[in-house]
């Protein structure tokens, strides 16, 4: 039961990404698209249209099976993952939902840390919080990705410039169907902890002294051998 809701809610979430990556599917076809009516026309420089041409059916490729292998349903099975490639596929997804708000979405490279997870529930947590992140960013402004060890963890973090988050919100932090949207369906982050716990992990909610907020992702450090 637990996994069909977390699968529902995987579901759901990919489903509210689709505008933005229409988007990030339609720039490249149009790019195509002109590129192709150029060589019809019969011009020069024919082999770097070409080049150019094979690099946006390359982006349209990587974003659709970066989508199909996140719509599966997960497949338990655990590696070390690099922290900066879940990052990063999963920025990938967000970039245009970012970039409709005036948003920048800043990964602090390099990542060399590794967790053990299952990358696709691990990629779900991420699209939780950077979704949650822009949502709450009323202004244009930065959301930092960043990942650092703290004793014996490994810890990502979702820092956002947004609204910021009460004493009252972070007690209830995780207590499904909690939402203080109109829209909200208030599963995000009782699904992330969940999946976090399932991974021997934790959640942590702050409050920025200057702005917004910050999630951590506290994660068993691998240890190398
Ligand atoms: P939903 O996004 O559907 O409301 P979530 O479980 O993802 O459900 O989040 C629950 C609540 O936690 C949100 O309604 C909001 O009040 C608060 N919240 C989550 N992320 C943030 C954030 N980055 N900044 C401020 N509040 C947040
Ligand atoms: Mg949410």
């Amino acid at each position: 039961e637990k996994e069909l809701m977390i699968q529902a809610e995987k579901m759901s979430v990919l489903g509210q990404l689709t505008a933005g990556i229409a988007h990030e599917i339609r720039n490249p076809l149009t790019a195509i698209k002109g590129f192709l009516q150029l060589l019809q026309a019969g011009v020069n420089h024919k082999d770097e249209y070409y080049r150019i041409m094979q690099d946006e059916i390359e982006k349209i490729e990587v974003i659709t099976s970066e989508l199909l292998s996140l719509s599966k349903p997960s497949t338990h099975t655990r590696k070390n993952e690099n922290v900066g490639n879940l990052i990063r596929d999963v920025v990938l997804l967000l970039q245009s939902q970012a970039r409709l708000k005036n948003v920048t979405l800043q990964v602090d490279e390099p990542i060399n840390e590794k967790i053990y997870c299952d990358s696709s529930q691990i990629k779900q947590v991420l699209i939780n919080l950077i979704k949650n992140a822009i949502e709450a960013m009323n202004e244009p402004g930065n959301i930092n990705l960043f990942v650092e060890t703290i004793d014996e963890h490994t810890v990502i973090n979702v820092q956002d410039e947004g609204v910021g988050i009460s004493q009252e919100v972070i007690d209830q932090i995780g207590v499904a169907f909690f939402t203080t949207k109109e829209n909200g369906t208030g599963l995000g982050l009782n699904i992330t902890k969940q999946i976090l716990e399932g991974h021997g992990g934790f959640l942590k909610v702050m409050k920025n002294d200057i702005k917004g907020s910050t999630f951590q992702l506290y994660f068993p450090k691998v240890t190398t051998s």
